[in-house]
């Protein structure tokens, strides 16, 4: 290992650290551990007027930049976390317990990948001009709205900082950015590493809890925009928050995505499909394929090969390169999962696997659960309606194609669903069906820069990752410009 995180960090406002006015502090833990990695400000409303206020300040030039001159700065951002690419994979998964070959090959180049998309596409961010009549000219201008608060979720912690950093910053706007107070550490980390290149006040990150930072964050009268990732319950609250400051709000909310078995599949695939729905990040990942439907006629079989694949996952410590499973990212959310595998269970749902805190004396101390999967679940069970957040899928028997899409759709949610056919007009049919704001065809949980990423129903509104985004980071502004020689004749 290369890598250690300080002892301590402090907020990052102004282009500086400062220390958190009420002097207190949270630990940041290693869920492999259970151990201390570091300790941040536990922050509150005063530091939250520090960092709106330091946004709103460099806002007046930062702003009036050139496209050139963010795009610029933009690819920079990006050369400088590939630069410390191993430094930030290390770190990622040390904060969060994933494994290291995923931080490695998802996380990090991803987040880079998303700065030199935006990049690019910010260059694309026109207006419209049109000849209203022969003395009336009309041209729209895409302006910057000001300070956005981000309020960010620990699941994801570099990458999602980089769905909202890179659009805002590409788009002329100022930012004040809010950790989750679990995984704070690599944001804090980019921050350092942009001193010198962001005019102070740009980037802004206070730490602490929800309620005392994120709250004063969102119902702040500076702030212009909200970009919220989180859970459901919590995004409602920030909602409220927007409709006070009538301020324009991103939701990016929970999911219980359907991933659904067709007969003729190419198993092999799918099977990996399912293991990287549901197991990638421990499972906690919003758009997880958590309710997977198997159709009946290949579901003994298929049943069979996905348990023994899962019963052979390699869970463990999450730095080593072999490790396919690591810790949840905090004691309380490993006892929610576990709390669910016993509401399963009560169910009537069949516990084919996992579900326990493995027995391996190493990992007595971090907090893992052994990947899970209940068969004989049926669509109106808690295990399939909420969103479980862990390494649990439930498996739904289906035969009938109209009450299986009924049933697909019957959810609160809409973020993500997936689909196994080698049939292509049933597929497309099916992805037209779904209600979900992403459909995965022979694949599962795939992202890309470019690609727009949100949900339908309950799952949020607005969309991420694309030049759609940089649309919800702007507003417009209608010129008319007259070209007439004489007055109207109207007075
Ligand atoms: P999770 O359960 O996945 O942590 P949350 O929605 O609770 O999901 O957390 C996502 C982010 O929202 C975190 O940064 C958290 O601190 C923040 N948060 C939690 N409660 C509030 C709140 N009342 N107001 C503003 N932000 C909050």
């Amino acid at each position: 290992m290369s890598v250690t995180a300080p002892r301590e960090y402090q907020h990052f406002i102004k282009g500086a650290w400062r220390k958190s006015e009420s002097g207190k502090t949270l630990d940041v833990l290693n869920p492999a551990t259970g151990e201390l990695l570091t300790r941040v400000p536990a922050g509150d409303a005063r530091d939250v007027d520090a960092a709106v206020a330091a946004a709103r300040e460099a806002f007046t030039t930062w702003g009036q930049t050139s496209p050139a001159e963010r795009q610029g700065i933009l690819l920079e951002i990006a050369n400088r976390i590939q630069k410390r690419a191993r430094d930030y994979a290390e770190l990622e998964t040390l904060n969060v317990g994933k494994p290291i070959r995923e931080t490695t090959n998802i996380d990090i180049p991803l987040a880079i990948d998303h700065y030199r998309y935006f990049a690019g596409v910010l260059r694309n961010l026109q207006g419209t001009t049109q000849t209203v009549d022969p003395t009336m000219l009309h041209l729209t201008l895409r302006e910057p709205l000001g300070v956005v608060g981000h309020i960010l979720p620990w699941n994801f912690p570099l990458l999602l900082a980089a769905w909202k950093l890179a659009p805002s910053l590409a788009s002329g706007n100022t930012v004040v950015m809010k950790p989750a107070e679990q995984t704070p550490v690599t944001l804090l980390e980019l921050a350092n590493d942009l001193r010198d290149l962001l005019p102070p006040g740009v980037l802004n990150v206070v730490t602490g809890y929800g309620p005392d930072v994120g709250a004063p964050l969102a119902s702040h009268p500076g702030v212009r925009k909200l970009s919220f990732t989180g859970e459901t319950t919590t995004g409602r609250l920030i909602l409220q928050y927007a409709s006070e400051n009538i301020v324009p709000a991103t939701m990016e909310l929970g999911g219980k995505s359907p991933h659904i078995i067709f007969p003729d599949a190419d198993v092999e695939r799918a099977i990996e499909g399912v293991m990287v729905g549901v197991f990638l990040n421990q499972g906690e990942v919003c758009s997880a394929g958590s309710r997977l439907f198997v159709h009946d006629a290949i579901y003994d079989r298929f049943m069979g090969k996905l348990v023994a694949k899962v019963k052979g996952l390699k869970i463990g410590n999450p730095m080593k390169e072999d490790t396919q499973l690591g810790a949840i990212v905090s004691r309380e959310q490993m006892e929610k999962v576990l709390s669910y595998i016993e509401i399963g269970k009560k169910e009537g749902a069949a516990l084919l696997c996992g579900g326990t805190r493995p027995t391996d004396p190493e990992l007595a101390k971090g907090f893992f659960v052994t990947p899970a999967v209940f068969g004989d679940v049926n669509n109106k069970m808690r295990i399939a309606q909420e969103e479980i957040f862990g390494p649990v899928v439930s498996v739904i028997r289906w035969n009938d194609y109209d009450a299986m899409i009924a049933e697909a759709n019957d959810i609160a949610y809409g973020l993500g669903a997936g689909l196994w056919t080698e049939t292509l007009p049933l597929a497309i049919k099916t992805a037209k069906a779904l209600q979900a704001g992403t459909v995965w065809i022979n694949t599962y949980n795939a992202l890309a820069a470019g690609a727009p990423f949100g949900g339908y129903k309950k799952s949020g509104f607005g969309r991420e990752c694309a030049f759609d985004t940089l649309l919800h980071y702007t507003q417009i502004k209608s010129v008319f410009v007259s070209t007439a020689e004489k007055p109207m004749g109207l007075y």
